[in-house]
This record gives structure tokens, C-alpha cells and sequence, in this order.
């Protein structure tokens, strides 16, 4: 932790050195967006200024330098996540539309009506829309494996829905409202054992951990590059070769195609195949600086900054009367979801906002976690590599001020 850069870290980001409500900016809803590094906001003012041209179009200089830049991106996300091929990787714009691309193009020319897509209790909106309106569609079903008390996977109750109906598990590597880092190595021996392929979705493991898909051996990942210090509107699928090889395209347009007549369209190879229309060109490469930002950085020294303060977090919160904190899984990554006694988190939220400080309040697109715990919303504050002991430090004295008056 000494060693680790913060100071130079939190000059990198403009944005921390804003004022809200005549306070400094305390910036703790980095689950919903993370802000951007200068390196990431220059190199997309770089490509409007000096670079910018449609790509994969032109042959003109300006076309193939932005051609360049767009694919040199994917390189840094195929390193990034230890993919084996450039050709496994698709920029699409988010974590949802991967999702969804997924589910309607493998979803419906690998499954039948009646096979079983298995996902957890925790998933966010994203990983449960997509699948239930596939089962409308075409009459598969969803399973869902139960959470305890703490907010971690059963596995053992997992792992009795793994049937010979099976044909998908889709399941979250951390969850975005309780923080529980899931046992993804596990779930995906249990998978493969049976056959089943595994999605992950990590729009929140991707921005505090080194994630390797080959290592873990998952058959998806997914994950979207806002949350990820990178620019909104940019999102990756990873699958395995021999899977995108077999599924058709998700939408049709220019880029995806290899020739067209009004008799037939035959498609171009990976990744383009699913990258049909102009792309986030400035954004996916904006990514692509984001990643060597946290890159230069190391994930792993990101991951041990955070679980410290989250631990000091935890401690400081465990510490208020009348707080209580939703989701205690021991594998958890910088995430803290509360309730305060009497107080609705969305005046908590507001009343925080005062003092500068910026958290969530609300049912963080996970209903069901909601429900599961009954509770209407929670409020949370979720912590990124910028982030300091210094500003716990101010969002537990705002809670308790809180408590104090309306408590
Ligand atoms: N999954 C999880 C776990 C998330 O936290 C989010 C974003 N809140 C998403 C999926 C969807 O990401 P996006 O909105 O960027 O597509």
C-alpha cells in the first residue's frame, strides 16, 4: 500500500478536483461509472483533433490510421484479458448488449424450448432481462440459484440445477449491489463437468481485478468500458472462437458483410461478423488508453488497494449504530450497500450529496437483491482505485451527522 501511487493517481483524474455543493467532490458511485484518467480524455480529443475517419471503409490515410488506432484497441482488451485471438473479442457498447447478443444469437440457434439457462440470485437487470425474453421467445427456461444470508452463491444448491437440460449458466464475477465476488472457478469446473458453456459477466470484476479468460476457462465474458475508467457507449464480448464461429449474426448492416446482393448476403469472418454498423471508434479507442492506463497501474495492485479500504470501510461502518450493511460475502470486492435505521437511503443519497458526497441510492437494477433482503432500495457507495481513507473517512461523518439529526 505505501508504495502505491495515489497521490499522482488522483491528479490523473480533472474531474477529483471539482467542487459539489462548495465541498470537494467525494466520488463514491464508481459501481454505476468510473470518471476518466486525462490519458483517456486526451487520446479521444487526440483522434477527434488529429485522427478521426469512419474505419475498415477508407483507403484513404486518415480512414487507415483510425482503422489502425480501432484495432490496436482490440489488442490491448485481448492482452488485457488474456484472450488467445484479436478474433475473440467484439466492441459493442456495453455489458447489456453483449448480454443480448449473446442471448439472441446463441440463445436461439443452440437452445430449445425447454432447455435451462442457470444464473444466480444476484444478477443485475442486464443478466435476467436478456434470458427471460429469450424464454418468451422460444420457450426456454430460467433456473436461479439461491443466495445466502450474506449475499454468496449457494453452490451446493447451484449445482443440483445443472441438469442434462442445462444448456447456459449466466452469472455475474461480482456483483454491482452487494459486492460478493463469486466462486467463478468453481462454477465453471461444475459447468464444463457437464458440458455446459459459462457466461461471466464482468462490467464490475474487470475495474478491480486481473481478469484471464483462459485461465478460467469461461465460454462468454462480458463487460462495458465506462465502468472501466474508459469512455460510456463502449462494451466487449469475449467468447471462444469456435462458439462466435458458430453463431449468427446479431444485427446486419455495413462492416459484417463480405458480399451482398439482393439474393443473398454471405458474412464477414470474427470479429466483424458481429460489429455491424460505425462503431464507438473514438470511444473504443479512449478504451483502449484506459487500459493501458490501469494497466500501467497493475491490476493487482489496484485489487490490494481497494480490498484495504475496503476493509477500513467495513470496519469503520461496523463500528455506526444503526447502520447495516447489505452483503457480507467473505470474497468481496469495493463495494459497500447499506441501510441506516430509519432513514430511506434516496434521502441519504440526497442529504450525502450536500456534503459533496456522491453514492447511489436505489435498487441498482438488481430488484430481486432487493426483494431477497426486503428492503425497497439501498444505499451505496462503491469505492475505485482513486478513492482514499481520507474520503471514508468524510462519508462515514456525513452518515453519522445523519443518524444524529434523523436517526
Ligand atoms: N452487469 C453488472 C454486474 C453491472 O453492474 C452493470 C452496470 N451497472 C451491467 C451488467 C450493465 O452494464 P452497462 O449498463 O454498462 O451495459
Amino acid at each position: 500500500m505505501t508504495t502505491y501511487p495515489i497521490d499522482q493517481i488522483r491528479a490523473d483524474f480533472p474531474i477529483l478536483g471539482e467542487t459539489v455543493r462548495n465541498k470537494p467532490l467525494v466520488y463514491l458511485d464508481n459501481a454505476a461509472s468510473c470518471q476518466k484518467p486525462q490519458a483517456v480524455i486526451d487520446s479521444i480529443v487526440h483522434v477527434y483533433s488529429h485522427e478521426y475517419a469512419n474505419i475498415h471503409r477508407g483507403v484513404h490515410t486518415l480512414s487507415v490510421k483510425a482503422t489502425d488506432r480501432f484495432e490496436a484497441a482490440r489488442e490491448k482488451v485481448k492482452r488485457f484479458i488474456n484472450a488467445g485471438s484479436e478474433k475473440e473479442i467484439i466492441f459493442l457498447r456495453g455489458a447489456t448488449e453483449a448480454i443480448n447478443l449473446v442471448a439472441q444469437s446463441f440463445g436461439k440457434s443452440q437452445l430449445q424450448a425447454g432447455d435451462e439457462i442457470v444464473i444466480s440470485a444476484m444478477e443485475h437487470h442486464a443478466n435476467i432481462v436478456p434470458w427471460q425474453m429469450l424464454c418468451q421467445q422460444i420457450g426456454t427456461v430460467l433456473k436461479v440459484a439461491p443466495m445466502n444470508q450474506k449475499g454468496e452463491l449457494i453452490f451446493e444448491e447451484f449445482e443440483k440445477l445443472l441438469g442434462d437440460k442445462t444448456k447456459l449458466v449466466a452469472i455475474a464475477h461480482m456483483s454491482n449491489a452487494l459486492g460478493t465476488i463469486n466462486p467463478v472457478e468453481k462454477i465453471i469446473a461444475a459447468a464444463h463437468a457437464k458440458n455446459i458453456p459459462v457466461l461471466l459477466d464482468g462490467a464490475q470484476a474487470t475495474p478491480h481485478m486481473a481478469v484471464d479468460v483462459q485461465a478460467l476457462d469461461c465460454d462468454f465474458y462480458v463487460f462495458s468500458g465506462h465502468k472501466l475508467y474508459g469512455p460510456s457507449g463502449t462494451g466487449v464480448l469475449y467468447g471462444k472462437q469456435a462458439l462466435l464461429e458458430a453463431m449468427p449474426p446479431y444485427q446486419g448492416g455495413g462492416d459484417m458483410i463480405r458480399t451482398v446482393t439482393f439474393e443473398k448476403t454471405t458474412y464477414a469472418g470474427l470479429p466483424h461478423k458481429f460489429e455491424a454498423g460505425t462503431p464507438a471508434i473514438a470511444e473504443i479507442i479512449g478504451l483502449g488508453a484506459a487500459i493501458d492506463y490501469v494497466s500501467a497501474i497493475g491490476m493487482e495492485n489496484i485489487a490490494a488497494y481497494e480490498a484495504e479500504l475496503l476493509a477500513y470501510a467495513t470496519e469503520q461502518a461496523e463500528q455506526i449504530k444503526g447502520m447495516n450493511i447489505v452483503g457480507q460475502a467473505a470474497e468481496k470486492g469495493g463495494i459497500l450497500s447499506f441501510t441506516l435505521d430509519h432513514i430511506h437511503p434516496h434521502d441519504i443519497g440526497t442529504m450525502l450529496d450536500s456534503l459533496g458526497i456522491a453514492i447511489r441510492a436505489g435498487h441498482h437494477c438488481a430488484m430481486p437483491v432487493m426483494d431477497f433482503y426486503g428492503v425497497p432500495a439501498t444505499a451505496r457507495a462503491s469505492f475505485a482505485m482513486y478513492n482514499t481513507r481520507e474520503e471514508v473517512d468524510i462519508l462515514m461523518q456525513g452518515i453519522k451527522s445523519l443518524i444524529e439529526v434523523f436517526g
